[in-house]
């Protein structure tokens, strides 16, 4: 029997525990109930606030179909793994605990598989790290939809290496190869691709996760992907037609957040108060400041903050720079000596956390050095912002393939190795001058500011009433609905 029409369609979305994960599911929740599904949001109890603050930020915004959202939690078994109380997102992990934070990961099942029981959802959206979901929604005859996080070219990238292995095949870390059958004869060299591609299998627990992670994936009822048809056609094509997968494009999530108290709470409260920062980046001209930001992973070590403020001031262009230290207290050791004095008014530094997508849509800004997290660089795109990439870890160096080799919106700064989020500390300020020029000045720049800025049309278009993301997003509900349950 399909959906009667009487009972609103119910779906659980659960994310992984990181800022990355967290912050487009909230907006994909605020998708689904603006086409009046319930959604109920699944977390752990200390990630609570900070979804349930933002989307109380939005239902305050008249978005009364935010009713339809709700927030419920499961217990986190920080004590059962060996992590201190409270160490239930990404961000409080220390590195040496990260192997833990996965394994608490797998014991997650059973209590999600109760939540379940006591609401009954009809469909559950999960993130790729929780794989064992699959079997969860197959106990309860309902269809697992998976949640990435990243690019349709970046799933068929990763996809081909694993299964045709093209690094194995050249002589050195930094020879070039093709990633095989990728449209747009993509060259990467072993050296960009993870270590989990590179290190033999049997040898590394996350070669296995990763594994059963694709395993399960396969055995999912399709996957939901935060882009837009008109980003990537050829690679949204491949995914489905070629790889065979049943997938939807319904992004970019971040769009359906129009009123300016809503943009600026994202992940959590900035470390810079929203006016102070669009005053002074209304005192810029069109066009005129560098935004930097490397997302909410990295750890550069003092040596690589110290280039990136030379290059910056010898850049010469304006600059809004975020540095994941978080006050003063914390020692300035990485800032040049009398930085701060020197860059006044042409530079300001933001210790901790931006409004990201509230100060890339500003019309002050005309480059954003990014490490091409999917959502950074879908923000870029969706702001119609050209980017130095910067690429550190995870699928980042697709994703600057992506902008630099395949869109030609951006220029790669000349990262070279793939690290867990430290950066291969070869970015000397010299490369970020070269790179900054490259963006902001003449013909080139020009012709990179137009392309993005065109596709920053089409993502808009994508979203609106009958645009592709829309038509996918109503496809895919109607299809949920017509399914038994
Ligand atoms: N973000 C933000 N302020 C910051 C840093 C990051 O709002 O100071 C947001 C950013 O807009 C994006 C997310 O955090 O939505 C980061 O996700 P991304 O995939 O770009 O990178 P990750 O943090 O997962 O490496």
């Amino acid at each position: 029997m399909g959906n009667t029409g009487c009972e609103p369609l119910h779906i659980f979305l659960f994310p992984i525990m990181a800022h990355g994960h967290i912050i487009p599911v909230i907006d994909m929740a605020k998708l689904f109930a603006s086409r009046g599904v319930k959604v109920t949001i699944v977390t752990t109890p200390f990630n609570i606030p900070l979804i349930s603050k933002a989307i109380e930020q939005s239902k305050t915004q008249h978005c009364n179909n935010n009713n339809n959202i709700h927030i419920k939690a499961i217990k986190f078994p920080s004590q059962e793994v060996g992590l201190p109380e409270g160490c239930e997102h990404m961000d409080s992990v220390p590195a040496d605990l990260v192997p833990a934070f996965f394994n608490a990961i797998r014991l997650l099942q059973e209590p999600f598989e109760q939540l379940m029981y006591q609401q009954r959802p009809n469909c559950i959206v999960t993130d790729h790290f929780f794989p064992w979901s699959t079997d969860s929604a197959a106990k309860f005859g309902i269809p697992r939809l998976v949640f990435h996080g990243i690019s349709f070219f970046s799933l068929c990238a990763s996809e081909l290496m694993s299964l045709h292995e093209p690094y194995k095949s050249v002589s050195s870390d930094s020879e070039l190869f093709v990633i095989p059958h990728l449209p747009g004869e993509v060259k990467m060299t072993r050296l960009q691709v993870s270590e989990f591609f590179s290190n033999d299998a049997e040898t590394n627990n996350f070669n296995m996760f990763i594994k059963e992670v694709k395993e399960s994936d396969l055995r999912s009822y399709g996957v939901i992907g935060n882009s837009f048809y008109e980003l990537e056609p050829d690679y949204a094509d491949y995914y489905r037609e070629v790889l065979g997968r049943k997938a939807w494009h319904i992004g970019p999530f971040s769009l359906c957040n129009r009123e300016k108290e809503v943009k600026t709470y994202r992940g959590k409260e900035a470390s810079i108060d929203e006016h102070e920062c669009l005053k002074w980046l209304g005192k810029k001209e069109i066009n005129s400041v560098v935004y930097v930001c490397f997302g909410s992973m990295d750890k550069f070590p003092d040596s690589q903050l110290r280039e990136i403020a030379v290059g910056l001031e010898a850049s010469g262009q304006n600059f809004i720079w975020v540095v994941r230290r978080k006050t003063k207290e914390d020692g300035d050791e990485w800032l040049p000596e009398g930085f701060e004095k020197r860059i006044e008014g042409k530079g300001l530094i933001i210790r901790g956390w931006a409004p990201q997508v509230l100060i890339l849509e500003h019309e002050a800004i005309g480059a954003f050095v990014t490490h091409c997290g999917w959502n950074s660089t879908l923000e870029g795109v969706s702001a119609g912002v050209p980017m130095v990439t910067w690429p550190l870890s995870a699928e980042q160096f697709y994703n600057e393939k992506l902008v630099t080799h395949v869109l030609k919106i951006g220029v790669p700064v000349g990262v070279k190795k793939w690290t867990m989020f430290t950066g291969d500390g070869t970015i000397k300020w010299d490369a970020m001058v070269k790179s900054l020029k490259r963006i902001m000045v003449g013909e080139e720049a020009k012709e990179m500011r137009l392309k993005v800025k065109m596709l920053a049309q089409k993502a808009r278009r994508a979203v609106e009433d009958g645009g592709s993301s829309s038509l996918q997003l109503d496809a895919l509900i109607e299809e949920l609905g017509s399914l038994p349950h």
